[in-house]
């Protein structure tokens, strides 16, 4: 017998904070058949709509055949969009402070009217990349790996989605230190941040304790969350990926044969991902290697703010 068809747009969110790895991971996801990597949707009224930076497929937003599609199913045409007035929109809503807004509409069911107006927008966007994906590709579920936690309580509110949180989650040393160093963004053409955003230390393990403790409730809330430590990832690969594919309703669980053996692999799979990390560009022949040079590189003093202000949170996540 058929699977009754969700009349949900299934979309599997990578949550957590940036450099713990999550790049990796959904390059990984983005090799099972059955989902579409849309890259940071967060960020697609900037750096795709008013910027035209490129999509991970290698054309401009403007002339990627997936987004030109997107954007005529869900509006008709991008022109619909005003776009200084939605990035507003995102910049006012989708935002670490309208959280307690969000936990409140989470509790009550009743969404504010400005969070709506703002959702109705970017959800339109993810339930039309889930049309034109599965069309291209067959692909039922939409990867998108905005990563912020507001984000993840924003669109788990919008209920023409099946919203799934994969919280990624990193030793905060880790993060911290990795978070001090420069990468570039070749997708960049001109704008003002040709590289990625640095973050001091204390900066990091801040962030670090607030956005994990939210996604943590945000799954007390009832949004259906798993847990994925980038050590347990590294660790056991495969095991992780299953786990994850079946959380995320994908049958079944393994990748396809010779896509990643466990340490090695070619991801060729392309991502029309319209904003993220450099590494989402081309075909890519990856290694998995355990990225702890923060044990013995990183200062002294940093390693012991990070741990300290870190110290309270660190324990609920096996740290
Ligand atoms: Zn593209």
């Amino acid at each position: 017998m058929e699977p009754v068809a969700n009349p949900k747009q299934a979309v599997l969110f990578i949550g957590g904070l940036g450099r713990s790895g999550s790049t990796l991971i959904e390059r990984l996801l983005n090799e099972y058949p059955q989902t579409f990597a849309i890259g940071e949707s967060v960020h697609i009224w900037e750096r795709g709509l008013r910027d035209d930076e490129l999509c991970g497929c290698g054309d401009t937003f403007s002339q990627c055949a997936f987004w030109s599609e997107v954007g005529r199913e869900a509006f008709g045409d991008w022109s619909e969009i005003d776009v200084s007035q939605v990035i507003d929109q995102r910049w006012d809503i989708d935002r670490s402070r309208r959280l307690p807004q969000m936990i409140k509409a989470h509790r009550s069911g009743i969404i504010p009217s400005d969070h709506k107006d703002y959702l109705e927008l970017i959800g339109s966007i993810l339930v039309a990349a889930g049309q034109v994906a599965k069309r291209q590709t067959g692909a039922s579920i939409v990867l998108d790996s905005s990563k912020h936690l507001s984000s993840a309580a924003l669109y788990s509110l919008d209920d023409r989605l099946d919203v799934r949180v994969l919280h990624v989650i990193r030793d905060p040393r880790g993060v911290a230190y990795s978070s001090t160093k420069v990468v570039d963004r070749p997708e960049a053409r001109g704008g003002d941040m040709e590289q990625m955003p640095t973050y001091s230390p204390a900066r990091t393990a801040a962030r670090w304790v607030t956005d994990n403790t939210g996604f943590a409730q945000l799954e007390r809330l009832g949004v259906p969350t798993l847990r994925l430590r980038y050590e347990d990832f590294l660790t056991d690969p495969l095991g992780s990926l299953a786990s994850v594919a079946t959380f995320a309703g994908i049958d079944p669980p393994e990748l396809p044969d010779g896509v990643f053996d466990g340490s090695t692999g070619v991801l060729a799979t392309p991502m029309h991902s319209a904003a993220g990390n450099p590494m989402r560009f081309g075909s890519a022949n990856v290694t998995l290697r355990l990225d702890d040079a923060w044990r013995s590189k990183m200062p002294a003093k940093d390693r012991r703010l990070v741990s300290a202000i870190t110290a309270g949170t660190r324990t609920l996540f096996g740290y």
